[in-house]
């Protein structure tokens, strides 16, 4: 979508013409991986939510300018918070929805 609306930022080459180790490698793929870890992120590394939640740099660049985001700002942040604090409600008040949620993990 955000090709689609004239940005290319995450454009690695073209499988036609570039070889796939250049798509691999390419400077491109390596600055948007890193922008996928939110341990280094302002704010998330100092989140408690941080093991549960992930990033979405697509989200961020189209919404904020950039690949990692202001989370202060980011609806990425506020539905992930809200998400994993209902869930951590649930599986501390509500015996029966812990039951269902923890039968999703156990083996
Ligand atoms: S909830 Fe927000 S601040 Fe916490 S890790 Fe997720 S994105 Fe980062």
């Amino acid at each position: 979508m955000l090709a689609e609306m004239g940005d290319h930022t995450f454009r690695l080459g073209h499988v036609a013409r570039d070889s796939y180790e250049s798509l691999l490698l390419s400077e491109t793929l390596l600055d948007h991986l890193s922008d996928s870890m939110p341990e280094g992120a302002p704010m998330c590394g100092d989140c408690p939510f941080l093991p549960y939640c992930g990033a979405d740099p697509i989200f961020h660049r189209a919404t904020q300018g950039d690949g990692v985001g202001h989370k202060a700002f980011s609806d990425f942040c506020k539905k992930q918070m809200g998400v994993l604090r209902h869930l951590l409600g649930l599986l501390e008040d509500d015996a029966r929805a812990r039951e269902v949620l923890m039968g999703w993990v156990e083996p």
